[in-house]
């Protein structure tokens, strides 16, 4: 019996996914698409309810697919998963559900992939299983005693379930500030933001401009006048954040973002809530005692919910075992149109961007399918 050999398998279908199986057909490659769930989305059903976009609607779509008239400038959750709904329909792109891929190998001069439902191979994978799929947590010593609850910021919830009681979010980056952003909206108790250093921040709006519609220009320029900029706007309109407690930040904000991959956050409203002692900005989390949160400096804080808001990992690590191809955190040693250090070898969306993941998603993926097209 002769093994079938397909030209592209594009593993996720997502965002990143979906606009590379998209600009695949526009060059005529036709691509499988293999998704571990039973439908479009899931990691966007499985976001807290409240959720909408940081990144404007201008800017969060996929190539040539718009979001349709009336949704707000910041998508919320559901406007979201219906765009991802419609796109995939209309755009006639076949997913394979429940296919879950569990190991990628490399046969010679092709890929193997081992998925839930037996093996496939094809000349050039796509991985777009996301970059932010798995949360992550320090093993901070003592958590597993903490009397309070110890939460990751993906299962937030809703603001409401935070009323009178005190919060400590652990980590100043997006998803640190996107939970003060909602919890100031809740009549809780005392917020604590637990934070190493200063945060890279941008407000969501000033006035009624979307900042983020600036943010091709800001990612074209040279990353010194970059970071000028971005802290330039910082200072401009919050002041010396480290006034309000913060420990200085040594990097700018585009290095940080391109060097360590630290999206800058967006601010709505959670700096001011600082400034009127609504938040309060205490030093890293070191470690947990049964009824305290010990801190960097030694002090000790009492809260009833620690959400820690300290990141996720790809978990690319075990699916990619053995190929070298992913740093001990599980991201891609490179992104993009550069393959991944192996022929035929694609990741997609992968890394933070100023100008956010679905708009680089869809650069990125016709970057891809240029070049997958060359190599024919
Ligand atoms: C709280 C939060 C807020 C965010 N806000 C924004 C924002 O405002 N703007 C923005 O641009 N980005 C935002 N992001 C980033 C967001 O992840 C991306 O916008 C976008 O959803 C990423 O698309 P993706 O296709 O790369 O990954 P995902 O949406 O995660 O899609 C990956 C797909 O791959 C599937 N999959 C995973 N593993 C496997 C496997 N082994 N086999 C088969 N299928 C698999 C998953 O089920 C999923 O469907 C946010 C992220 C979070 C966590």
């Amino acid at each position: 019996m002769t093994e079938t050999i397909e030209e592209v398998i594009v593993i996720g279908a997502g965002a990143a996914g979906l606009a590379a199986a998209d600009a695949l057909t526009r060059h005529g490659i036709k691509a499988s698409v293999l998704e571990k769930e039973a439908h479009i989305a899931e990691p966007w059903r499985q976001r807290h309810e409240r959720l909408a976009l940081n990144t404007h609607r201008d800017m969060s779509y996929l190539p040539g697919v718009p979001y349709p008239k009336g949704v707000p400038a910041f998508p919320p959750k559901a406007a979201v998963i219906a765009y991802l709904e419609r796109y995939t329909e209309e755009r006639g792109i076949a997913v394979e559900f429940n296919t879950e891929v569990e190991r990628v190998t490399r046969e010679d001069d092709r890929w193997a992939v081992h998925t839930s439902k037996g093996i496939r191979r094809a000349r050039h994978i796509i991985i777009a299983t996301g970059h932010d799929k798995v949360p992550w947590m320090p093993d901070w010593p003592g958590a597993a005693k903490y009397e309070g609850r110890l939460i990751h910021a993906a299962q937030f919830g809703s603001p409401k379930d935070y009323e009178g009681k005190s919060v400590l979010v652990a980590g100043a980056g997006n998803s640190g500030f996107d939970a003060l952003n909602y919890l100031i909206g809740a009549k809780t108790g005392m917020i604590y933001l637990a934070a190493r250093a200063g945060p890279s921040i941008l407000p969501k709006r000033i006035g009624k401009i979307a900042v983020q519609r600036f943010s091709r220009i800001t990612d074209a320029l040279p990353i010194p006048i970059g970071n000028f900029m971005v802290a330039l706007v910082q200072r401009l309109l919050f002041g010396d954040l480290r006034k309000l407690g913060f420990a200085p930040v040594k990097k700018g904000a585009i290095s940080r973002l391109k060097e360590d991959h630290v999206a800058i956050s967006a601010d709505d409203g959670a700096i001011a809530a600082i400034k009127a002692g609504r938040i309060k900005v205490v030093a890293s989390v070191a470690g947990f005692e049964p009824q305290h949160v010990v801190l960097a400096d030694g002090a000790k804080v009492k809260a009833d919910v620690v959400i820690a808001a300290t990141g996720y990992r790809t978990g690319l690590d075990t699916m990619l075992d053995g190929l070298d191809v992913v740093d001990s955190k599980g991201k891609p040693k490179v992104s993009g149109a550069e393959p991944g250090g192996q022929p035929g070898l694609w990741f997609i969306s992968m890394q933070p961007g100023i100008v956010g993941h679905f708009y680089a998603a869809g650069q990125e993926a016709k970057a891809i399918a240029a070049r997958i097209a060359g190599s024919r």
